[in-house]
């Protein structure tokens, strides 16, 4: 279970093609192949921060069609770093696709049983995809340093299990985000996520003190610990290990650049 790059003329994006096979695509979006214009140059695929809307619903198109959906088999949220999860079926398809005033209003994760295609946003923040074939359940959630510390992995777990979903035959995928490489917190973050993770022996592979007060942070590797003090195998999470900051030809990143772009997560059953 791999994250894979496709480029093409018309795509160029990373796919898990082991879920491909077992019927559910998803799909994390590059900044290469848009119509927008610096700074959201050129695939940027939200309409909050400042483009021009109508380059992102052409960008947004342009995305979906080259993996075979358009934007009214989609939802979006109006994502607010909060821990909110919500359960969607088909009734909320379209809502947040072609204006963001239609978006679920303050959610971070987003679940579906049917063939609704999620997406969320971002720039460094962490992706989480999921995937529980036996109940059918997908989902994606979004995950800075609020959402890993306020434990939106487990808000995610708690609904996946509370609609017949189980934690140890569960998948998940981590797509590319700010890495540790490029990644500096202060204290006030790192107090916040000792709180929540449970073996302490773990903290050095997360957090590296480099000087008074700051230290780098891996917000994936604090989401792999969360997510296995849930109940998530290790062997069933896979990471993509791509730094969006340090790779600004593919990814916008908001720490690198400040007012930029965003790119997608999607997913979906077939
Ligand atoms: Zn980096």
């Amino acid at each position: 279970m791999q994250w894979q790059r496709t480029v093409s003329p018309e795509q160029n994006f990373l796919t898990i093609p082991e879920w491909e096979e077992q019927g559910v695509t998803a799909v994390f979006s590059t900044r290469i192949g848009g119509l927008s214009k610096p700074p959201y140059a050129s695939l940027n695929l939200a309409f909050h921060v400042g483009d021009n809307p109508g380059d992102v619903l052409g960008n947004r198109k342009r995305f979906l069609s080259g993996f075979g959906y358009s934007l009214e088999d989609c939802v979006a949220a109006e994502q607010v770093h909060g821990t909110q999860v919500r359960f969607i079926n088909e009734a909320s398809k379209g809502l947040g696709m072609s204006t963001m005033e239609t978006a679920l209003p303050g959610c971070d994760g987003m679940l579906t049983c049917d063939n609704t295609a999620l997406m969320c946003f971002f720039a460094d923040c962490v992706p989480l995809y999921f995937f529980e074939p036996n109940s059918g359940i997908i989902g994606l959630a979004h995950a800075g340093w609020r959402g890993t510390v306020h434990h939106i992995a487990r808000e995610m777990l708690t609904s996946i299990k509370k609609a017949g979903g189980d934690p140890d035959t569960c998948l998940v995928a981590i797509g590319p985000c700010i890495g540790p490489c490029c990644y500096t917190v202060g204290e006030n973050v790192v107090s916040l996520l000792k709180e929540e993770i449970n073996d302490r022996s773990s903290l050095p592979t997360v957090l590296t003190e480099y000087g008074q007060g700051t230290y780098t942070l891996d917000l994936a590797a604090a989401n792999r610990i969360l997510l296995t003090q849930e109940g998530i195998r290790p062997e069933n999470i896979t990471t993509a290990y791509l730094c969006t900051s340090c790779h600004s030809e593919d990814f916008f990143s908001y720490r690198r650049e400040g007012i930029t772009g965003r790119m997608a997560a999607f997913i979906a059953k077939k």
